[in-house]
């Protein structure tokens, strides 16, 4: 044997590895390789100082970046040798305070195999112990009160371990080694059911039994969650989900469905390996798929809709709710309408009581409320993620350029998230939602200082919209801190860069709903020369009056109005309000847009799909699923006119709404020309962004917006785009939607 050389190291890992059994992997591993040293969490990550032969060191170190702990993520590792200390023994040592924390804070994970095992064990000490967990999975980030991650900075901080968990806790060779949210049936958390009145209250096994006699029977109960409560009902039962239906007062908004496995998944929606790996992975998000024709689902659960979104258990709770009932459940958030989800037990009471038969509750607090995410499946494309929130909150994500100040950027009105950055990263909170309920805005107050907090950030720049009624400008520009305004779509444009790690220049297509404008117009049909720093506004959409300003968005009639009227058709349809609105379309009386999701709207009215909408992007979604039976190639072809105005290339609609129109009324069936109308627009905006890539001598092409989650739309400019020799940017990871906003505006104000 050849002499080795003793030396020691100071390790220091940067990423995500607190929460995540960082100490206790290298702890085994130290032991393992006859290392000598210690472990703990700072402030900064993990600090590792080892000693020991050269190539059992090496050794660690290649393990720690090759082999890390299933939910760490290490983003970086530096390594300097130091002066050997000697010693016998490798320890983890308390966690040192002081110095700002910059640590993430790890995203809740869906419950690990092991644990499951543990659940399902009827020998096992936590045989349906509904709140197992392990350092590899479990609530993190929606029990986390603060930074470092310790069980006395979490909701777990008032259940004091039993001897037995304890053990667990302190022993290195343990799964457990470590688990600040380790638990039993004897020391942790405990299942409650009561009756919205306070009556009939059980605890424990009775009370999942209770639960699941409850659902067996149709009712509804609302579910205490890891970030929430779901109001769940059997989802093949008829009167149930129409009972549900009525007393959320959700229209037409399609429910999730919870299923115990993919292969139960399987059964009710096409899937593909894009779409099974992101519904199995541990963030589980409800995925958006295909449905089969034979889903066996109450038709309530997503009327009129050609897909079904469908989420896997991700605690040990949902896994023993699904697993006795053998059968699909709705799951669906516990908010009325558009407001935040409940997050205590007085509030979710007060609130969901009138609309549950009982509750399944438990006395572990939530202190983020962190709605489930949601993703669409492109098929044989990736999924997009249109709702980034549980088990992807506070992931962070590297910015393009870093920032040089701590930087907070507060979203737009819907669909809101705000971000901080640190340094090098972005990193955006939970699902906040629509600011303009007060409970809503609550939630976003709460979110701003809780992931200022978290984050060790003190802002110095509050970047925010344009928009001057949104709350959240008016939150922003309250501060008194130096403002970074971004236009709505430079903003989209920037957090599709951001997802690709690109500083533009770059020809950005942004199609939403609505964003302000620099001259004072709603946008939302954009064509954009856009980098990080700034933009140039080279095109849009021909603009319209919004007849009644923003009833319009409710009222799609209203643009289908506009719109025929511009184009000089009749609109198909007789209301006693349609004389009114067309004069006030035609007088130009109110607000003008560019809209690209209000021009949808007025296709998808105009084709005789819908008049009203009860929530946002419905009537597009409609157009985009009557469509879905026609091939492309044999969509009919119709024209979009291109002009130029101002130096800026201007798309005219006008000719397409006439053809379409006169096509739908000569008796062409709807599915028809639906997928006419998306070939047209999609060329247009393809040929659009060529020629103006061209022009400005550039190859990437942006595509952001709402407007661009409408699959079919967005399949055929990227592959027009492309053909073109063209680089496209698609959004995968951060929302194409305004829950992707304030990325796009942590990075701009980081680059100015
Ligand atoms: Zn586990
Ligand atoms: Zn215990
Ligand atoms: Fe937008």
């Amino acid at each position: 044997m050849t002499t080795t050389t003793l030396t020691r190291c100071r390790i220091t890992v940067r990423g995500t590895v607190q929460g995540v059994g960082f100490r206790p992997f290298v702890y085994r591993n130290a032991l393992e390789l006859g290392l000598t040293g210690f472990v703990r969490n700072d402030s900064a990550g993990v600090v590792i100082e080892v000693e020991g032969a050269e190539l059992a060191v090496e050794e660690l170190s290649r393990r720690l970046v090759d082999e890390p702990p299933p939910l760490a993520i290490v983003a970086s590792i530096e390594v300097a040798t130091i002066d050997v200390a000697g010693g016998h023994s490798f320890e983890i040592v308390a966690t040192s305070t002081g110095g700002p924390p910059a640590v993430p804070v790890s995203v809740d994970s869906a419950t690990c195999a092991a644990c499951l095992a543990e659940v399902d064990d009827p020998a096992d000490r936590r045989y349906r112990y509904p709140f197992t967990n392990c350092t590899d999975c479990g609530p993190r980030y929606t029990i986390t009160l603060a930074v470092p991650y310790d069980r006395s900075a979490t909701t777990m901080a008032g259940f004091a371990m039993c001897a037995q968990c304890q053990a667990e806790y302190d022993d290195p060779a343990d799964r457990r080694f470590h688990a600040q949210a380790n638990a039993c049936p004897r020391c942790g958390p405990r299942l409650q059911w009561c009756r919205p009145d306070g009556t009939g209250r059980l605890v424990g096994d009775d009370a999942l039994d209770a639960a699941v006699t409850a659902l067996l029977d149709g009712g509804i109960i609302a579910v205490k969650g890891i970030g929430g409560y779901h109001l769940a009902t059997d989802a093949t039962d008829e009167a149930a989900v129409a009972a549900l239906r009525g007393r959320k007062a959700r229209d037409d908004k399609p429910f999730a469905v919870m299923v115990a496995d993919l292969a139960a998944a399987e059964a009710l929606c096409l899937l593909d390996p894009d779409a099974r790996a992101a519904m199995a992975s541990p963030s589980r998000p409800i995925v958006i798929a295909p449905r089969r024709p034979d889903a066996s689902v109450a038709t309530g659960v997503a009327p009129d809709s050609a897909e079904l979104g469908v989420f896997l258990p991700y605690t040990p709770l949902h896994h023993l709710l699904v697993g006795e009932l053998r059968r699909p459940l709705v799951m669906t958030s516990g908010n009325p309408s558009d407001e935040a989800i409940a997050h205590d037990d007085d509030d979710a009471i007060a609130r969901l009581g009138p609309m549950v038969d009982a509750f399944l509750l438990h006395d572990r607090p939530i202190h983020v409320r962190c709605d489930d995410s949601v993703a669409r499946l492109r098929p044989g494309r990736g999924v997009q993620l249109l709702r980034r929130s549980r088990g992807y909150a506070p992931e962070p994500r590297p910015l393009p350029v870093a920032a040089r100040r701590p930087i907070l950027a507060v979203g737009a009105e819907l669909k809101n998230t705000v971000a901080v950055t640190t340094g090098p990263a972005v990193v955006a909170s939970h699902h906040i939602g629509d600011l303009e309920h007060l409970a809503t805005y609550r939630s976003f107050l709460h979110a701003v200082d809780h992931l200022c907090h978290l984050h060790g950030v003190v802002p110095e720049v509050v970047a925010h919209d344009l928009h001057p009624e949104y709350l959240s400008t008016k939150f922003a520009v309250d501060l008194d801190l130096e403002t970074c305004p971004v236009q709505h779509h430079h903003a989209h444009v920037a957090s599709c860069l951001v997802e690709h790690g690109h500083t533009g220049p770059v020809i950005g297509v942004a199609f939403d709903g609505l964003g302000y404008g620099t001259d004072g117009t709603l946008w939302g049909g954009e064509f954009l020369v856009a980098d990080l720093r700034g933009f140039e506004r080279v095109g849009h959409l021909a603009p319209v009056t919004m007849p009644g300003g923003s009833a319009a968005i409710r009222e799609p009639w209203r643009m289908a109005v506009a719109w025929a009227g511009a184009a000089g058709v009749e609109a198909p349809f007789d209301d006693a309000r349609l004389a009114a609105v067309a004069d006030l379309a035609a007088r130009g009386q109110g607000p003008v847009t560019t809209s690209m999701g209000r021009l949808f709207d007025a296709l998808a009215c105009l084709l005789g799909l819908r008049t009203t909408v009860t929530y946002e992007a419905q009537a597009a979604i409609t157009l985009e699923q009557a469509a879905r039976t026609i091939e492309r190639a044999e969509a009919p072809t119709y024209p979009v006119a291109v002009d130029t105005d101002d130096g800026q290339l201007v798309l005219d609609p006008r000719p397409l709404i006439a053809a379409a129109v006169a096509d739908r009324t000569a008796g062409t069936p709807v599915a028809v020309v639906a997928a006419g109308v998306h070939e047209a627009i999609g060329r247009a905006a393809a040929d659009a962004a060529e020629c103006l890539a061209r022009r400005h001598g550039l190859a990437t092409v942006a595509l952001s917006g709402g407007v661009f989650q409408n699959v079919r739309l967005s399949e055929i400019v990227e592959e027009r785009l492309t053909a073109a020799g063209l680089a496209v940017l698609v959004h995968r990871q951060v929302p194409a939607n305004d829950g992707g906003i304030c990325i796009g505006q942590a990075a701009v104000a980081a680059a100015r």
